[in-house]
């Protein structure tokens, strides 16, 4: 049976009175891939000795993981589906052991082939399979507007029209895959759609001068043509992974990150490029369920317009964990590799420090952080919280509007289908780009 939501846990909220979150443990299974991506060293062609975790080990962490009341676990990779026996197990293994949210996704080499003789049959088969474990979230990469730039990116043919073939096999057995975009400078596609550079002074006003008005608007067009796309191929969520190319990428232990202009973006460009996302997802809120929270970007465009940091910090290394496949090491994150925290069984994670790492903008951990601080901040310290609405009214209410949100998408339940009906009251056309008021 699946484990109850925790929002509707005596734990979850004790927790947070805490000043805890209920957790998430990022699990990388293995660092084997089959895949070509420009904005990963983990690509098939990158040469280093490949990992996959034992599964013995891996029971014994998910274990770990349950009697330490964390509540979201992601098996991740490389390609995790290339151990797809596996991670089903291991996913009904974390559903037995209590753990609620379980996430896993794929490269989507799983939709080659889709004119062969059996492969329904075998979509169909890995459905129903993925169906009978408490799989929460399913995401399916891809890369751009273009089913052209992200086959070739990706290095696997036909898999577009494959994915536009499985999601109604994968709808039918009760999984509503997500669409997860790692934003790139080719997101809208290539030559006139591929995004041009900014290297003006940083700002999150994009009237301030043509050049940055070029790019934030390339930027707006490329995230409509994604959602647009994703939409018509018969998702129904989407997520969007902010750029991973950062300066002390050298330390990273997860190394889905590049330097790979495809995916590096200047922090003045990033101011608009966030502030881009931010503009276009009204737009899209009531076709799709969109995680990413418009509070978290605007924290985003802020810090990167004026180099101050905004919003809550991330909790990794606090609530939230990375384990790398090759050792079952447990670090604060995929990126800060110098902090080895051992195995996460012997963890102590009453001992740990409070959050206040800002290094970067890995959406798997900024995004609940920010969308949780407020609750916490109510539950400790109310007037704290109303100080910080006195200061910024603004960030306040789009948080709110994401909270409502999130109730209208059933806080993105991937087992379930959308209820259109309650999410068209958070669609709103074009709007103006004036300067994000605080
Ligand atoms: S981004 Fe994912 S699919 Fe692409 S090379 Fe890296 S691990 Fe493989
Ligand atoms: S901000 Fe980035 S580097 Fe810092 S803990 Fe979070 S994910 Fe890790």
């Amino acid at each position: 049976m699946k484990p109850r939501h925790p929002l509707f846990q005596l734990a979850t909220w004790k927790r947070l009175a805490a000043n805890r979150i209920p957790g998430q443990v990022v699990i990388q299974y293995t660092d084997r891939c089959n895949a070509a991506c420009a904005q990963c060293g983990m690509r098939r062609t990158s040469t280093f000795e490949r990992s996959s975790m034992d599964m013995q080990q891996a029971r014994m962490l998910i274990d770990a993981v349950a009697e330490r009341g964390v509540q979201s676990i992601s098996f991740t990779g490389g390609e995790p589906l290339l151990h797809l026996d596996e991670i089903a197990l291991l996913m009904e293994h974390a559903g037995r052991a209590g753990i609620p949210f379980v996430r896993t996704g794929t490269n989507g080499f799983i939709f080659r082939g889709h004119e062969s003789p059996g492969w329904e049959d075998k979509i169909k088969r890995m459905a129903e399979r993925f169906a009978a474990t408490p799989l929460n979230t399913f995401w399916i990469s891809v890369d751009s507007a273009d089913a052209e730039v992200h086959e070739k990116n990706r290095g696997f043919s036909g898999i577009v029209a494959g994915m536009e073939k499985a999601l109604p096999i994968f709808h039918e057995a009760g999984i509503y895959p997500a669409a997860n975009l790692g934003i790139n400078r080719l997101t809208g596609g290539d030559g006139p759609h591929r995004l041009p550079s900014y290297t003006g002074p940083a700002t999150d006003d994009p009237n301030t001068s043509a050049a940055a008005w070029a790019f934030y608007a390339a930027a707006r067009t490329a995230f409509r043509r994604f959602y647009r796309m994703v939409h018509d191929l018969g998702f129904t969520m989407a997520n969007a992974c902010y750029p991973m190319s950062f300066e002390d990428e050298g330390d990273a232990v997860y190394a889905a990150t590049s330097e790979d202009d495809f995916i590096s973006f200047r922090p003045a460009e990033k101011a608009l490029l966030f502030r881009a996302l931010y503009e276009t997802i009204p737009e899209f809120r009531g076709e799709l369920r969109i995680f990413s929270p418009r509070s978290s970007l605007r924290a985003l465009v802020r810090s990167y317009a004026t180099g101050e940091p905004q919003g809550y910090p991330c909790r990794g290394g606090v609530d939230f964990f990375f384990v790398d496949c090759k050792d079952m090491n447990t670090y604060p994150c995929g990126y800060r590799g110098s902090e080895n925290l051992g195995k996460f069984w012997d963890l102590d994670l009453g001992a740990l420090p409070a959050p206040d790492c800002r290094r970067c903008d890995w959406e798997c951990f900024r995004d609940p952080s920010e969308m949780l601080g407020p609750v916490m901040q109510a539950l400790r310290n109310p007037l704290a919280l109303a100080r910080s609405i006195r200061r910024d009214t603004e960030a306040f209410k789009v948080w709110a509007v994401d909270a409502a949100y999130y109730r209208a998408c059933g806080f993105f339940d991937g087992r379930k289908p959308p209820q259109y009906e309650r999410m068209a009251r958070f669609a709103k056309t074009d709007s103006l780009a004036e300067p994000i008021q605080t």
